[in-house]
This record gives C-alpha cells, sequence and structure tokens, in this order.
C-alpha cells in the first residue's frame, strides 16, 4: 500500500516537481515570477514546458489543455496532443514555451454578455503560474485566464487574480503605515467547505428532472426526512465510506488538501473541506474538487449532486467560504495580535471587512446569486437574503467600548486605548455558535455562508477582496495624510464602528422578525431573487468601485450582469419545459392508467352483484379524474407562459420570477397530491424515500 505522503500531489507540477527538473537559474525566475508577478522571460517558458512536457509524458499524458473557467460557472478545456511529425515517419513529443503561455481557443461558444460584439471574436488564454499545472487522466492541464482580443476578461479567474492585487495593494500601504518594512505581500486565503448529496445511479436515470436540471421538480416529502437529526455527523454507510476514500486518493493525487468530510443534515448529504490556501487556487481546486467527485461518484454507481436545493423540504447545498488575509510571513491579520500595535492593525482590517460588507451588500448578494441558490436564501437552512455580519459577543463588546469610549467589560475592565491595550485572545467555541448568520467572524477569519453549493467561490471572493480593498484605500488616504497617527486612527475605527453598527447582528438569522428588523429598522438591502439583486451589479456607486479598484471594466460588468441574468432565465426555462413533459408524458398518463385501474375494480366489484361497496374506488376515480384534468390545465398554462416570454434579459427575469416560478409551483402542487393518492406501481418515478434512502 501506497502512503499519503508518497502519492500525494503525484499529479501536479509542484515546487518539488520544477526544483528537481528545472535549471536552477530557470527555476528562480519562475519562482519570482510566482512569488511577486514578475514578468516571465520567454526562455524560461520554453525550459519550464519543455520540463514539464517531460514529466506529463512520463505520467503517461498525451495531450495539454489550457484549464479556464468561463463564464458558464464550469471549467473548460480543449486538448492538444504533444506529437509533432518527425522525418522518420515516427512522432516526437513537443511542447513550447509560446504554448505553455499563450493558447487561442475559439471563444465564440462561450458567453461573453455582448463582449464579443464589441470587440473581436476570438479569445485568448493566458497561463496563471501561480496556480500549479495537473494531469487529470491523460492530459496535462495548464491553469489559465481567458480574455478577448480587446483584454477583456471573459472568466472569473482574471478578475479574482486583480482583486486579489487591488486588496495587496492597499493593504500593503496599511501595513507600511504600521511600520512594517518587511512584508513583501500580502494575500487572502480561503478554505470552501463544500456540500453534496450522494444518491444512487439507478436512482437518478429514472428522473428526467434530475438528469436534466440536476434538482426534482416533483415529489412529495417522504415519511422520515432530516426531522430526527440523525444524519448531521452519523455513521458513514459503507457505500459512502469507499466512494469518500476514492475521492481523497484522487484528490490528494492532485494536491488538493481534502481534509474533513462528514454526513450533513438531510439525509445522503455529506460535505468535503479543504484546508484553506491561496484565494487563487482555492478557486481552481473547488472547480477541480467538483468535477472529481462526480467523476468518482459515477465509478461506484453514485450520483454527486451538486444543486443548491436537490430536493423540497429538506436542505440543500451550500458552500462556506472561509476568508482570511495573511502576509507572505503566515501573520493572519484577522487574528488579534499579541502587542497592543499588533491589536490596533487587527481592529483595523476588522473594520475594513466591517464596512466594506455594509457598503457593498449588494455585490455579496449578487455574488451568490443563481436560480438555484434563491431556493435556498432565507428558506430556514441557510442564512437570509439579507446580508449581516456575525462577531460574537466579546468582540462585540470590544467593538462598543470602542465607540461609546466606556470601559470595556470584559476580563480587564478597563479603557479600550488602540496602540495601549492589549485585546482579549477570543475563545474560538464563542465565536462559531451562530450558524444562521451570512457572515460569521470566526475567531481569525471570516465565513460567508451564502455560497450555493454549485457556484464557483471567485465570484465572492472577487466582490469580497475588491470591497475590503476599498475601505482599505479610504482609510489609506486619511492615515498616510494625519498628523497623529494614533489619534487618527482611533478616530476612524470609531466612525467605522458608529457608521456600519447597522451590518451587525448576533442573532438568530433564521428569525423573521429578523428580516423585518434588518430592512425596516437598519435599512439593509433585502434582494430575495437573482432578477432583484443582479441589475444593481450597474450601480453607480459599484461601478466606480468595481473599475476605481481595476477589478471589472464596465463593459466587464455590463456582460456579467447580462450573462447572470440569461443563466436565471434558462435555467428555469429548461425547469418549466421539463416540468411540463414530465406531467404530460407522464404523471397524467399514470393517473389515467390507474384511475382505469380502479374503474376496472369498481366494475368488478359490481358484476358481482354482492353488493359490495365501491366506495373507495369511486371517491378515489373522482379525485384522480380531478387532478389529471387540473394537471393537464396546469401544464398548458405553464407552457404558454414559456412561450410568452419575450423582451429584455431583465424583463424575461423579472417574468420568470413572477410568473413562470408561480405556475411551476401550481403544476408540482397537483402532481404532489397526485403521487400520494397514486398506487405506488404506477408512479412513473422514484419517490423521495426512494432517492434519499437509496445509499445503503
Ligand atoms: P467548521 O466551520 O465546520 O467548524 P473549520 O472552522 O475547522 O470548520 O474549518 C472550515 C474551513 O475553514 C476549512 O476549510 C479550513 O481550512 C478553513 N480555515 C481555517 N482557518 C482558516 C483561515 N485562517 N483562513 C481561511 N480559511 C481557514
Ligand atoms: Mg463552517
Amino acid at each position: 500500500m501506497k502512503l499519503v505522503q508518497e502519492y500525494f500531489g503525484s499529479m501536479v507540477f509542484d515546487d518539488r516537481v520544477m526544483k528537481a527538473n528545472l535549471p536552477s537559474a530557470v527555476y528562480k525566475s519562475l519562482r519570482r515570477t510566482i512569488e511577486r508577478g514578475a514578468r516571465l522571460d520567454p526562455g524560461v517558458a520554453d525550459a519550464v514546458a519543455s520540463a514539464m512536457k517531460d514529466w506529463a509524458v512520463s505520467k503517461g499524458a498525451t495531450h495539454y489543455t489550457h484549464w479556464f473557467q468561463p463564464l458558464t460557472g464550469v471549467t473548460a478545456e480543449k486538448h492538444d496532443s504533444f506529437i509533432s511529425p518527425s522525418p522518420d515517419g515516427g512522432v516526437i513529443m513537443e511542447f513550447s514555451g509560446k504554448e505553455l503561455i499563450k493558447g487561442e481557443p475559439d471563444a465564440s461558444s462561450f458567453p461573453s454578455g455582448g463582449l464579443r460584439a464589441t470587440f473581436e471574436a476570438r479569445g485568448y488564454t493566458a497561463w496563471d503560474p501561480t496556480s500549479y499545472a495537473f494531469i487529470k487522466g491523460k492530459t496535462l492541464c495548464i491553469p489559465t485566464a481567458f480574455c478577448s482580443y480587446g483584454g477583456e476578461a471573459l472568466d472569473k479567474k482574471t478578475p479574482l487574480l486583480r482583486s486579489m492585487a487591488a486588496l495587496n495593494n492597499q493593504a500593503m500601504r496599511i501595513i507600511r503605515l504600521f511600520g512594517n518594512k518587511e512584508v513583501k505581500c500580502v494575500r487572502t486565503s480561503v478554505g470552501p467547505e463544500q456540500e453534496y448529496f450522494l444518491i444512487t445511479q439507478e436512482m437518478y436515470d429514472k428522473r428526467p428532472d434530475l438528469r436534466f436540471t440536476g434538482r426534482t421538480l416533483f415529489g412529495k416529502r417522504p415519511p422520515k426526512g432530516q426531522e430526527m437529526d440523525d444524519h448531521y455527523f452519523g455513521v458513514i454507510k459503507p457505500r459512502v465510506a469507499a466512494y469518500m476514500e476514492e475521492l481523497n486518493d484522487e484528490l490528494w493525487k492532485l494536491g488538493i488538501l481534502a481534509k474533513t468530510e462528514h454526513n450533513e443534515v438531510a439525509p445522503a448529504q455529506h460535505e468535503l473541506a479543504p484546508i484553506y490556501t491561496t484565494t487563487n487556487v482555492a478557486t481552481d481546486h473547488n472547480q477541480l474538487a467538483m468535477e472529481v467527485m462526480q467523476k468518482v461518484a459515477a465509478r461506484h454507481g453514485l450520483v454527486c449532486l451538486l444543486h443548491e436545493k436537490p430536493f423540497d423540504g429538506v436542505n440543500g447545498s451550500g458552500k462556506h467560504n472561509n476568508w482570511s488575509i495573511s502576509t507572505d510571513a503566515g501573520v493572519n491579520l484577522l487574528s488579534p495580535g499579541e502587542t497592543p500595535y499588533e491589536n490596533a492593525q487587527f481592529l483595523l482590517f476588522l473594520c475594513a471587512v466591517i464596512k466594506a460588507v455594509d457598503d457593498y451588500q449588494d455585490l455579496l448578494r449578487i455574488a451568490v446569486a443563481t436560480a438555484g441558490n434563491d431556493h435556498r436564501l432565507g428558506a430556514n437552512e441557510a442564512p437570509p437574503a439579507v446580508v449581516s455580519i456575525f462577531l460574537g459577543d466579546e468582540l462585540n463588546g470590544v467593538l462598543e467600548a470602542i465607540e461609546t469610549g466606556a470601559p470595556y467589560a470584559g476580563a480587564q475592565k478597563t479603557q479600550m486605548k488602540l496602540g495601549v491595550d492589549v485585546l482579549p485572545k477570543f475563545n474560538r467555541d464563542t465565536t462559531d455558535r451562530n450558524r444562521t448568520s451570512p457572515f460569521a467572524f470566526t475567531g481569525n477569519k471570516f465565513e460567508f455562508r451564502m455560497l450555493g453549493s454549485s457556484n464557483s467561490i471567485a465570484c465572492a471572493n472577487i466582490m469580497l477582496n475588491a470591497a475590503v480593498a476599498e475601505s482599505l484605500r479610504i482609510y489609506a488616504d486619511r492615515l498616510e495624510g494625519a498628523e497623529d497617527f494614533e489619534t487618527a486612527l482611533h478616530e476612524m475605527i470609531r466612525k467605522t464602528i458608529k457608521d456600519h453598527k447597522k451590518i451587525i447582528f448576533n442573532g438568530n438569522g433564521y428569525d423573521g422578525s429578523w428580516i423585518e428588523e434588518a430592512t425596516k429598522k437598519r435599512g439593509l438591502l433585502n434582494y430575495p431573487t437573482t432578477p432583484d439583486c443582479m441589475p444593481h451589479l450597474l450601480d453607480e456607486k459599484n461601478v466606480t468601485m468595481l473599475t476605481s479598484q481595476g477589478v471589472y471594466s464596465r463593459a466587464e460588468l455590463e456582460s456579467r450582469c447580462e450573462i447572470m441574468l440569461e443563466n436565471y432565465v434558462k435555467t428555469v426555462t429548461i425547469e418549466a419545459n421539463t416540468m411540463v413533459s414530465m406531467a404530460r408524458r407522464q404523471i397524467a398518463p399514470a393517473v389515467e392508467t390507474y384511475t382505469v385501474k380502479l374503474l376496472e375494480a369498481a366494475s368488478a366489484k359490481k358484476s358481482l352483484d354482492a353488493g359490495l361497496d365501491s366506495a373507495y374506488e369511486l371517491d378515489l376515480i373522482k379525485e384522480l379524474s380531478q387532478l389529471a384534468h387540473e394537471i393537464s390545465q396546469r401544464a398548458g398554462q405553464l407552457e404558454e407562459a414559456v412561450g410568452e416570454l419575450s423582451g429584455t434579459v431583465e424583463e424575461q427575469g423579472y417574468t420568470v420570477r413572477d410568473v413562470l416560478l408561480k405556475h411551476m409551483k401550481e403544476l408540482r402542487m397537483v402532481c404532489d397530491r397526485a403521487e400520494t393518492i397514486t398506487a405506488k406501481e404506477f408512479w412513473p418515478y422514484p419517490s423521495y424515500g426512494d432517492i434519499l434512502f437509496s445509499v445503503r
């Protein structure tokens, strides 16, 4: 048996491989590029490409691809083989620096949201040397950014890298103000906790809704759901354990630090969490992990569902984005420090996040907006659509003391003077209890919990990094010009707390009264659906911030808004069409067949002439006939509504929200009722019970 430490990262062209296979000068030059973003010289690129190819070929690779993350939400790859003909009729394996650095996939089939109309049709991919290349199957995958020829980002990685650079620039100004000259750069790190469902392939194949849309569009709740709370952290079933074991192996080979796994709240629901790493790498890894999760499932006769709401009535799946900022020396800037000065710096970064989340609540909501996630947010299983921050009592006490100048009621009972006093050590246990908050401080990181399970984490982190960079910019501008640094610092922190405490909420986020208080008393934003929030991406304050931070151009933002709304409309339209087809072609006929069966039974009883009671059959026949009629009518209304979708994508979004989804709900209601009174053998689909308890 091979030990994990022997095969961990075996499919990754990581630092160990680079060091061993690259000439020392080339290695050093590449490290400079990786660490400081220095330009890569072409000679170095050739040497790296050649070493990469030799390594990949030795691992059985025959092809390479520029691996990228277009705006579809999944990853894309176009494979080219390394082969090149040799004069003797054979082939040699070739790969040049040019091919490593830049690729030119045909961009015309990827969503561009109008960017392609204004710029050239073709796009190019550019190597991101900060994320290691890896082998998947027989292909060397090179993580890349994807841009149009005009330089507009057509992917999620480019803005993510820009947002990391923006945050680095502003955070460095602050660090220097605190007198630190050693730190070279500041990075954000992310550890995404990923939820998913595992069901059997057999059940999946029988449900057109799962196959076409990733979620069940019909289905009455099973007699047993999650009410017993017996699944969370429960014993992992052997088949699931075998899956997790192979999944871990595959992820480890890819250098992904899969660490924690457990059952989640709903039956058949599980979670996977990696150890946190630099944001762009974490993003690549999460995309890759989602792909591997699905592939490994197939090998076990299982299907891994990443949809946010695969089943009504039980919890959906989300993703928790654990986020922190640290220096290249490994100092976590969101961790209270040992000295008064470190503490003041911690409070400043903390305030920067508080201000950012309050000022850009809408951007955070937008970053997680999809048709799937709309079903989760606010449904008492995930945070509401209103963004707020949980700090915990201790930290809250500190901030209140600073704001009012009152003595801090903690252990010290002293007045908090920044730059003088040391903060108490926050106990992780006391900061992590609130699971209902969208954005919780958990001791030394923030946990953004609104992400949907299938979301790329890029979007959330782009907005978070950019917004925090903006707070830090404002702080740095003020502090750099201040006569007395400490007084200015204290005053600024106090002002931030005063201006932004409305975003801090330490209570129960699932409580209905919170939404009332949040929106009416505090004036926080509440955008329940994707069409509600998405147009605000183009609000002037958002465009100004994102363009001035160099994260997006206005055209790029317009394109994202368009694409996200288009995705929303398309997703729901596919669901609606699937429902119509299932209702018409399978559900109504099943109800009809069963009705005929009942009619036969009733007439058989009658023909016996023994005075048998047929009330059972007749009552059912009546209700089923009525339901069949309603199913047909409501399917017709839904189909009509789909046919009538028109106007701009924004207008279509509103129609989907107000009309389509309403018709879908009504159609589902009658079909689910029919399911409860139709004999199981006549029902065309496995039930919720069958699916959710299918894996043993
Ligand atoms: P839970 O939230 O389930 O209690 P943990 O807090 O232990 O679990 O970790 C959740 C995720 O947070 C893991 O992926 C972990 O690596 C990540 N994490 C821990 N510390 C940090 C940090 N400083 N920055 C970013 N992510 C972190
Ligand atoms: Mg967590």
